[in-house]
Formats: C-alpha cells, sequence, structure tokens
C-alpha cells in the first residue's frame, strides 16, 4: 500500500467537494438590488426555497461581470451569482413573480434541504478525518510482519520460513561439522518421521544449543535446517527480544512460542542466545526490574514449564556457553549442546571445496595445500578468503584466480592491506630486518617451536612484519613448547640488542605475548614447580574482583613469570649468539628480497632436524597457540592473548 494512493484519495475528495459545494452563491445583496437586476434583465434564473433566494445572473452579463466565472470549472458553472434573503412579507414575493414573469426567467422553488447538504460536507470532512487517523495509525504501526513499534511492540520478530519455501541451505553446503550435523540432521528427522521415535518410547527432544567460537558455521547449520526440515521455521537474534520498554521481552517470548505452536511441529532459531540467556542474579542493579531477566524467565517457563509445548524444537546458537544460565542449559530445555570447534585440516578441505565451487580458479589450486596454509581459521575466514581471492584476480584483470591470489588473501585477511607507501627510514628497515630474522632464526633452531612458512618485512595493516608459522595441529601443549614458542617470540628484541645494542619498541606485540603465555604457564595450566598443581583460572568468571591466592602467592607468581620470561631471552640471546653470522646473512636476504620463504632459510641453516614431528594425542581440548606472529608497532591493540593460549572448555 502506497502512501501517496492515501494522498490521491485526500486531494479527490477535496475536489469533489468544490465541485458539488454550490451551497451558497458569492455576493449576498438585499432585495432592492434584485429588483434593480431583474428589471435590467440580467437575470436568468432565480431559485427560491422561502427563505433564501439563489440568483442566477444571465450569460451575456456573467461574461461582462467575468467576476463570478469559477477559475476551475468555468462555464460549467452551477453556483448562483447572488443570494437575497426574501423579506417577509407576501406582496414582495407577489412582486418577484410578476417580474419574473414581465423579464422572462424563471422561479424555481426548491425546498432545498440546508441540513442535508451540510450533513453531506460533514461526512466528506468526517471522511477526510478516517483517513488521516488511518494513515497515521499506519506510520505508527510501522510495516510489515510484527512490526517493531507501538501497537506491535509485544509481538515476536521472528522472521518465518514456511515449509518448503526455506532458505536455499542445504546440509551439503555445511561442509565438515559431521558430529554436529548429525546431530541435527536427526532432530530434522523427528519432525519429519515422528513415528520412528515415538514408538519406542522416545520423546521429542526440546532444543539444541549450537555452542562454538564466531565463525564455525552455527548459523549456516541453522539455516540448513531451515532449509531441510519441512516444517516452519522461526528465526530470530537474542537481541530481538529486548526493547526499551519494561516487559517487551516477556511478553515477545510469549507471543514467539504461541506462533510456533499454533503451527507445530515447528522449529525455533535463536541465534547469539547469550544476549538474553545471560546467568541470571549477576550484576543485579538495585531497584530495578531486570528486563534481561524476566525475559529469561519467561523463555524457561515456556520451554519447558507447566504448559509444555509439544512439537516445537528450539535451536540456539552462541560463543558464550559460559555465560549462559544453568538453568538454561539443563537436560529438558536444550537437552543437546552440540559443540561446532574450529575446523580441523580435513574439514579445512572440505570448506575450501565449497567456497571454491563457485569460483573460476585454475588448475594450480591445490586445495590441499591452502587449507595446510590456513591454520586456526574458521570456516568464516575461509569464506572470505575465497571471495578476497576472487577480488585480487579481478582487480588483476584476470579471467582466472590463481594460487598466488589466494596466497595473498590470506596474507590479506590476518595482516590487513598492503601498505606499500608507510614512510619507514632505512634504518628503521633494518631493525624491522633484523627482529624478524631473530624470530625466525630461533624458531628454526628449537626443536618445539612450530615450524616457519615465511617471513616478511612488507608493512600490512598495523603491523611493520610479520614471521609465519604453521603450527602442527595438535589439542594438548607441553611446557617445552610453550617454552620454544615464548624463545622465539623475544627472538626479534634478541637480535635488535645483540645487533644494534639496543632495544626498541617494537617488541611490544612480542612481550605481551609471552608475558600472558608465561602467566598462563604459572596460574593457568599449573606448570610451575613453585606454584605446583595449581589453576587460579576461573571459566565462569564468577570471581571478577578478588584473587583466589593470597598477596604472597601473588608475589611468587609475579617472580616466576619473571624469572621464565628472563630464561626464554637468555635462551633466545644464546642461540642468535652462537649464530650470528647466519642471523646476518638472514637479514641481509630479508632486506633485499622483503619476503622470504622456508627454502631460504634452509640454504641458509640447512634443513631442520626436527621437522615433521607427529602430533601429540588429543587428550584436553587445549586449542593450539596463534599461528602467526606479527609486530605491530605503531599502536597497541591488545588482542585477547590470554584467552587464545588458555582453555576454553
Ligand atoms: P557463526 O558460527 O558465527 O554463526 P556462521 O554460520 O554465520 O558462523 O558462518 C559464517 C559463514 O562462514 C557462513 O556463511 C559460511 O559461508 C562460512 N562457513 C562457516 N562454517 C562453514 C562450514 N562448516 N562449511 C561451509 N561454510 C562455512
Amino acid at each position: 500500500m502506497n502512501f501517496y494512493w492515501i494522498y490521491a484519495a485526500i486531494g479527490a475528495l477535496l475536489l469533489l467537494m468544490l465541485v458539488f459545494n454550490n451551497s451558497g452563491p458569492k455576493n449576498r445583496i438585499v432585495y432592492a438590488k434584485f429588483r434593480e437586476l431583474a428589471k435590467s434583465d440580467q437575470v436568468l434564473r432565480v431559485s427560491e426555497n422561502g427563505v433564501k433566494a439563489d440568483v442566477f445572473l444571465r450569460p451575456e452579463v456573467k461574461d461582462t461581470l467575468n467576476k463570478s466565472k469559477d477559475p476551475f470549472l468555468g462555464n460549467l458553472n452551477t453556483r448562483a451569482d447572488y443570494f437575497f434573503y426574501i423579506p417577509e412579507s407576501e406582496s414582495i414575493k407577489d412582486e418577484m413573480y410578476a417580474l419574473a414573469e414581465e423579464h422572462d426567467f424563471r422561479i424555481d422553488f426548491e425546498p432545498v434541504n440546508e441540513w442535508g447538504q451540510q450533513l453531506f460536507t460533514w461526512l466528506i470532512i468526517l471522511g477526510i478525518m478516517i483517513v488521516v487517523w488511518v494513515v497515521l495509525m499506519r506510520r505508527m504501526g510501522g510495516g510489515g510482519a510484527g512490526g517493531g513499534q507501538i501497537f506491535n511492540i509485544g509481538k515476536s520478530k521472528a522472521q518465518l520460513f514456511e515449509k518448503g519455501k526455506g532458505t536455499n541451505v542445504t546440509f551439503k553446503d555445511v561442509a565438515g561439522l559431521e558430529g554436529a550435523k548429525e546431530e541435527i540432521e536427526e532432530i530434522v528427522e523427528f519432525l519429519k518421521n515422528p513415528k520412528k521415535y515415538t514408538e519406542l518410547g522416545a520423546k521429542i527432544p526440546k532444543g539444541a544449543l549450537l555452542v562454538g567460537p564466531p565463525g564455525t558455521g552455527k548459523t549456516l547449520l541453522a539455516k540448513a535446517v531451515a532449509g531441510e526440515a519441512q516444517v516452519p521455521f522461526f528465526s530470530l537474534s537474542g537481541s530481538d527480544f529486548v526493547e526499551m520498554f519494561v516487559g517487551v521481552g516477556a511478553s515477545r517470548v510469549r507471543d514467539l512460542f504461541k506462533q510456533a505452536k499454533e503451527k507445530a511441529p515447528s522449529i525455533v532459531f535463536i541465534d547469539e542466545i547469550d544476549a538474553i540467556g545471560r546467568a541470571r542474579g549477576k550484576n543485579v542493579n538495585i531497584g530495578s526490574n531486570d528486563e534481561r531477566e524476566n525475559t529469561l524467565n519467561q523463555l524457561l517457563t515456556e520451554m519447558d514449564g507447566f504448559g509444555t509445548n509439544s512439537g516445537v524444537i528450539i535451536l540456539a546458537a552462541t560463543n558464550r556457553a559460559d555465560v549462559l544460565d544453568k538453568a538454561l542449559m539443563r537436560a529438558g530445555r536444550f537437552d543437546r549442546q552440540i559443540y561446532v570447534d574450529m575446523p580441523d585440516l580435513n574439514e579445512r578441505k572440505a570448506i575450501f571445496d565449497v567456497h571454491l565451487k563457485p569460483i573460476k580458479v585454475d588448475k594450480t589450486i591445490d586445495v590441499d595445500f591452502l587449507a595446510r596454509q590456513t591454520p586456526g581459521f574458521s570456516g568464516a575466514d575461509i569464506a572470505n578468503i575465497c571471495n578476497e581471492a576472487a577480488l585480487i584476480a579481478a582487480r588483476k584483470k584476470k579471467n582466472m584466480v590463481t594460487k598466488e591470489d589466494f596466497l595473498d588473501a590470506v596474507d590479506r585477511v590476518i595482516g590487513g592491506l598492503e601498505k606499500k607507501n608507510k614512510i619507514i627510514s632505512p634504518r628503521e628497515k633494518e631493525t624491522i630486518a633484523y627482529h624478524e630474522a631473530g624470530h625466525a632464526t630461533v624458531s628454526w633452531l628449537l626443536e618445539h617451536a612450530s615450524p616457519l612458512v615465511k617471513v616478511t618485512i612488507v608493512p600490512r595493516g598495523q603491523s611493520l612484519g610479520a614471521a609465519w608459522y604453521l603450527p602442527e595441529e595438535r589439542q594438548i601443549t607441553t611446557t617445552e613448547q610453550i617454552f620454544d614458542e615464548m624463545c622465539a617470540a623475544l627472538g626479534g628484541r634478541a637480535a635488535e640488542e645483540i645487533i644494534f645494542e639496543k632495544i626498541s619498541t617494537g617488541a611490544l606485540s612480542d612481550l605481551e605475548k609471552v608475558t600472558k603465555q608465561a602467566y598462563a604457564m604459572v596460574s593457568v595450566y599449573g606448570l610451575n614447580k613453585r606454584i605446583g598443581n595449581r589453576s587460579y583460572y576461573d571459566s565462569r568468571g564468577e570471581s571478577s574482583f578478588t584473587k583466589p591466592y593470597s598477596e604472597e602467592t601473588a608475589r611468587i607468581i609475579d617472580e616466576e613469570v619473571s624469572a621464565i620470561i628472563e630464561k626464554a631471552y637468555n635462551r633466545a640471546k644464546e642461540i642468535l649468539l652462537d649464530n650470528k653470522d647466519k642471523l646476518t646473512e638472514l637479514a641481509k636476504k630479508l632486506l633485499e628480497k622483503e619476503v622470504i620463504f622456508k627454502e631460504d632459510l634452509e640454504s641458509i641453516f640447512g634443513a631442520r632436524a626436527w621437522g615433521a614431528e607427529s602430533p601429540a594425542p588429543a587428550v584436553d581440548a587445549i586449542p593450539p597457540a596463534p599461528n602467526v606472529h606479527i609486530d605491530k608497532i605503531d599502536e597497541a591493540a591488545p588482542e585477547e592473548g590470554l584467552k587464545d593460549s588458555t582453555t576454553e572448555e
């Protein structure tokens, strides 16, 4: 419905009013004047109702007068030219009729219902008012299903995908995630074919919670469910519940479930459920009605309260399962928690396969190689790389996307935009080259450090240079591995000290990373002898204000951290001093070529003694350490280093 139609309607009504509004002539005259007009043969017609008489002049007179001509309607004019009130006297009436006869004009007696005419006018005005009112209401109500405004505020904002008209995503588009897919497919199967399960006495599951780091395909999986399940699918985000008005959230939850139940069997998908599902009772604002809490309570009741709903399955996604309320996670609400992890090598290959399909790639592309080049990348990163590669190829006016474009895209995604014209003095450039060469040398010569892929001193994004490692896909990390990685990270600063006998601010991100790692070793992983087998890690974030250890322990932790870092630094220095000539050679090569690869290192140092070591068996889920080491000099943008290197169960 276009608002212009409403405006047009109002305009038409006004016009109609003008046309039919012949309720009164323009000028009032007195009877004597009328007599004058009649006598001079100017009157064409008179229409009287006993009290009032309308006088119409002859056209000739009108033309000369020309002033009573209606600007719009011209000769169509039905309006009288003059009117007068008939004096209450019989003789005057008689005189009027006599004049009419004498001067050849007509007198019509029209008992015009003035009242009726007024009613007509009023009706039109009323009509216009109603139209305006409707327009205003529509405006306020906002368009669309459930519209977010005044009158629909308590309605749920869920988007509904009807049966068979879902998204065009299928399970085939979701690569890897075998376990998660199986669980979800089973839920779809349950809705399609409930008998198979109910015959054995199984109850339909209430919900499944997809948990995992961002970009791992949780939303994608839900979209696939919408595409494949032959049932209505409601999709909304956790933040859609909350509004600036109190009580809206709960009302929306009620409305959502009402709609879902009407269409049962159906699926409701709540993305980013942590927006409402956070544990209750924290950060209580004294005296205020916590809207989020009310919303959550309503959700809990709807999911598993007295009015148990049947045939509505709830899928939810979050990357912060640790902050969710326990009541939400108990069996009977989200019966299943499906952990969607970062893709491993094979899964990355599968994801590349999915995203390479629409891209015109040339024969040099080796999916295996790409998958190995992208450890620690999520599905979203990979999708991004494929798209970037195509964009880069298009920019270079190629008709195929080549391996080179993909490598550029990986650099671009990790490091940011190349900054060829960043102003760097030769002296600075030399420092950067030695710094990066230091990382490369130390990591090359240490057994447990991740093998190097390439070193670059091309400034990119916020970084001035970078050393890229290829970490093994391991699940647990040993003390030696962490220590060697710390040595490699400190190799940059150690090289600066050895060569220039000065240190610079260029090691900020190294130091940050190393410090966090050292603290994690001591206070999180229990890898320190003096502290012993203790972990002060607080996975639920319950005691954010108090430390779970004494001042004395805090002092020991600090001492141990310093000791570890100094030990690592000295080790790095020792290695570099022993290999000073090779370090110099590497730095020179780096200055000359700007980017050097593993092969260049091999030509200087010889093959690495400990290349392919079999990864440790997976026992505990500790994600591998961040894979790219980037030096940020100009800006300190703290990453969540601790989170990366510590455990997120
Ligand atoms: P999140 O887990 O944060 O909800 P999404 O599901 O929105 O992540 O994933 C973002 C994008 O990443 C998807 O649109 C898709 O292109 C890509 N992606 C992520 N995981 C996969 C996967 N397993 N297979 C294929 N594409 C994936």
